[in-house]
């Protein structure tokens, strides 16, 4: 069994709380591990080791430095990758393939983008006349923010940890990590690779816990954090807020979806097909710009509905060693019963179920995981619950349209704002809809295709802020301005 330590300070501790909580496999509800559990000393700890760094050669280290470091780390991560993926997998019970083809190498790829991202973005200059004709120079500087904290999910642990640590770093802040408790595996396993490459102790911490009255509440609480990066609920992003207000810190926030695919009697069939099959069940649906509403234009609907439910009943639920898994269990009991929950809604509600809205059959060896269906739903009405509340499952509402405008209001209908996919082969069509559909990021005639120097990020409930490129360096860094008189 897997004994999860805190990293503090370039070291693994237990920590002075004496609390642990159990790691259960999603894949069979094993105990897995024990995770300490931190508390007010734990962070406190953390968070003056941070300060420490930032004091130390961390501090005063150059950005080609830094920079080399951040490609070591990728490199570190690289080399380790077999324990990164084991890990992984043992907290997410995702299937193998799908840590080796994504989660992992984005991980390290995070790291190596901003590596590059830091030392190729220029600041401004302006030139300015005085009085005195001799004028004056101002230009930029970046410096580090300080001690940020980072809460993370437990959707894409190490990808979703590394969006955040890798600029943040790259920018010459130090860290508190405060991962998921459902997945602490990699986190810890990344504090292995800061020591191996070189990171300065201090520079990188990992306090596990819980939420509220544990290590997340107390880091966001802690004066001696600067800044606050989120990734989850958007719940937990509205209490992380009031205590960023104490003192004033700013915050990054990627918070919950709701999102759309919109299809057009136009689209390439294959090419929306394989993307809305992937956007609505990859990571067991728990994806955060997953697709859980999907409007198809009316001629094209049921033929749409067949083909997408026929890609539903062909995945295979299974162990995620088996070659053969190509869906894996939702991450807890907690969130099977909520998403179990959803599916019984949407019965109440009316919904025609076309595939799913239970429980699949598992062997003995796996009865005991947080398994369930792959679900599609058609003929809610559009205030339903299933259609209006993120669900973080495997399933979707597939609703006819008949006008781009009706379809318009339709997407735009939600308090979310985060991700929207568009299928049609109509260019101007396509432009239009992007313009229109209140989202952060659009994808047409695809799904979560990703260039990690664009912007990232939800607009109304699903965020503050933008990450990605240049965009990270504008949270993980204070633009300072000189005024030099000429
Ligand atoms: P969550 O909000 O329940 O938990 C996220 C983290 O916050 C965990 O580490 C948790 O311990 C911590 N936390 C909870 N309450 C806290 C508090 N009061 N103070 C400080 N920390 C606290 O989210 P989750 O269930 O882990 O993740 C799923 C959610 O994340 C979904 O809503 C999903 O849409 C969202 N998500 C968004 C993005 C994005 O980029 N927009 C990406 C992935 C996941």
């Amino acid at each position: 069994m897997t004994q999860f330590m805190h990293f503090i300070d370039g070291a693994f501790t237990a920590g002075t709380s004496g609390k642990t909580f159990e790691c259960r496999s999603p894949h069979n509800g094993a105990l897995i591990g024990l995770a300490a559990e931190g508390g007010r000393a734990e962070v406190d700890a953390a968070v003056q080791a941070a300060r420490a760094a930032m004091r130390g050669p961390w501090g005063r280290m150059s950005v080609e430095e830094r920079s080399d470091l951040m490609r070591a780390v990728a490199d570190g991560i690289t080399r380790r990758f077999d324990d990164f993926v084991a890990a992984e997998m043992a907290d997410t019970g995702q299937p193998r393939k799908m840590m080796e083809h994504a989660f992992i190498p984005r991980g390290a790829a995070n790291f190596k983008i901003f590596a590059d991202v830091v030392k190729n973005v220029a600041t401004e200059s302006f030139q300015m006349p005085t009085p005195d004709g001799r004028g004056a120079l101002n230009y930029a500087i970046r410096k580090p923010k300080g001690v940020i904290g980072v809460i993370c999910p437990w959707n894409a642990p190490l990808l979703l940890m590394t969006w955040k640590v890798a600029p943040a770093l790259a920018c010459g802040n130090a860290v508190i990590v405060k991962p998921s408790e459902e997945t602490p595996g990699t986190a810890t396993l990344l504090g292995e690779v800061m020591n191996e490459v070189g990171v300065p102790r201090g520079v990188y911490n990992v306090v596990h816990g819980f939420g509220p009255n544990s290590a997340g509440g107390f880091l966001t609480e802690h004066a001696g954090v600067d800044a606050i990066t989120f990734t989850g609920e958007t719940r937990t992003g509205t209490a992380i807020m009031k205590a960023a207000a104490e003192g004033l810190r700013d915050v990054s926030f990627e918070l919950g979806g709701k999102n759309s695919a919109i299809v057009f009697a136009d689209a390439d069939m294959d090419v929306t097909l394989e993307a809305i099959g992937r956007s609505a069940f990859l990571n067991c649906g728990q994806v955060c710009l997953g697709t859980e509403r999907v409007f198809v234009e009316r001629p094209l609907f049921e033929r749409f509905v067949a083909a997408l439910k026929e890609r539903a009943e062909a995945l295979k639920p299974g162990g995620p060693e088996d070659a053969g898994t190509s869906f894996g269990p939702l991450i807890s009991q907690e969130h099977r019963e909520k998403v179990l929950s959803y599916y019984a809604r949407a019965v109440a509600d009316g919904a025609t179920v076309v595939t799913g809205g239970g429980v699949p059959e598992m062997p003995e060896e796996l009865a005991g995981g947080n398994w369930v269906q792959p679900t599609i739903w058609t003929g809610l009405a559009d205030d339903s619950a299933a259609v209006n509340e993120e669900i973080f499952g495997p399933c979707c509402h597939v609703r006819p349209f008949d006008t781009e405008d009706e379809v318009i209001g339709l997407a735009n209908d939600t308090e979310y704002g985060l991700s929207a996919s568009i299928f049609t082969t109509d260019l101007s069509c396509a432009h239009r809809m992007a313009e229109a559909i209140d989202v952060g990021i659009t994808w047409i005639n695809s799904w979560f295709l990703r260039d990690l120097r664009t912007p990232f990020g939800g607009s109304k409930h699903s965020g503050i802020g933008r990450e990605g490129g240049v965009h990270s360096l504008e949270f993980y860094t204070e633009l300072r301005n000189v005024c030099v008189k000429l």
